[in-house]
């Protein structure tokens, strides 16, 4: 292609919102044979809803909520928001609490009332030595369904699993097709539950899933996706993704995501669905053909 063409597909991916903030990123998308897609923000809303709270033995729904929704105010996870939102639903007031703790892919901890309170994925209550006993059947079939299981204990013993669910935006499966038919094999990565992930990735036909990756892994993991001599495009929205976004051959960052992963991509989407990247590709793959 010659710099004019390029220039003519550059300025006709910006008037339908697509921003390559780098000369050679429309080059090297028409040459990626594999996009990986982060989940949260991108394939999802973002925002998700609390769907499921099922309680141990003697432990009452509004006092569950009370504590962990106490301790999820101190954290800004989209999972935590859900909680929180869930207890303002129903007119519970949240308790102070003491020593927060966040641990980072793994979940929240922090003491309540004298009480040790911890929320998060089954690798927290692992780590923190906490049994799952029957609660681990209950996550499984909350996580077959594509929702996110959470685990909470008080005092080291299990007191609930709360499920949260992110929406599916409601252009992704479109984009997802259009992908395919652009000839791309697509991936996910998420910090999620792998049985979650698995669920929404067959939902939406995606070829390849990684999940429960940390967000130090999110790196690796994406070279790991890199096949034969074709070009790697990752697409993603959270502070977690810039490192992701920053090492793919082309980062493409959803423009309604986080200042942080803008900074560190080749392309940006204005509107904040994938059906942006399918443009991009598109017009990437006609400027670099010569095809109008
Ligand atoms: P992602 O951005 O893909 O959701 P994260 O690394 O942020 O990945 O989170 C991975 C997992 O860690 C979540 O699915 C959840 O199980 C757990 N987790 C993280 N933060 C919290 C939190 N504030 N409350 C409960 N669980 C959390
Ligand atoms: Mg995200």
């Amino acid at each position: 292609a010659t710099p004019t063409s390029i220039m003519v597909g550059t300025g006709r991916a910006a008037e339908i919102g697509v921003l390559f903030r780098k000369g050679d990123a429309l080059q090297i998308l028409q040459e990626s044979s594999v996009i990986a897609l982060d989940k949260t923000g991108t394939l999802t809303a973002g925002r998700p809803a609390l769907t499921d709270l099922i309680l141990a033995d003697e432990m009452q729904e509004e006092d569950v909520l009370r504590m962990v929704a106490a301790v999820e105010r101190n954290s800004e996870h989209p999972i935590a928001e859900a909680i929180v939102a869930a207890a303002e639903k129903r007119g519970i007031s949240l308790p102070k609490i003491g020593a927060f703790t966040s641990i980072t892919g793994f979940g929240v901890k922090a003491t309540v009332e004298e009480r040790e309170v911890l929320i998060g994925a089954d690798r927290l209550m692992i780590r923190e030595g906490v049994d799952l006993g029957a609660f681990a059947g209950h996550s499984s079939v909350l996580a077959t369904k594509g929702k996110t299981p959470l685990f909470a204990a008080i005092n080291g013993e299990l007191a609930a699993v709360i499920a949260v669910a992110d929406p599916i935006k409601p252009t992704t499966p479109q984009a997802i097709k259009a992908l395919h038919g652009l000839g791309l094999k697509v991936a996910m990565i998420t910090g999620d539950n792998q049985v979650t992930a698995e669920a929404i990735a067959e939902e939406l036909g995606i070829d390849h899933v990684v999940a429960e990756v940390l967000p130090e892994g999110k790196v690796a993991t994406l070279n790991s996706l890199r096949v034969g001599g074709g070009k790697l495009a990752f697409v993603g929205d959270g502070i977690n993704d810039a490192p992701a976004l920053a090492a793919a051959d082309v980062g493409v960052a959803i423009g309604t995501g986080t200042d942080v992963a803008i900074e560190a991509a080749d392309v940006v989407l204005m509107s904040g669905d994938l059906l942006g990247v399918v443009n991009a590709i598109d017009i990437s793959q006609r400027t670099m053909r010569n095809i109008r």
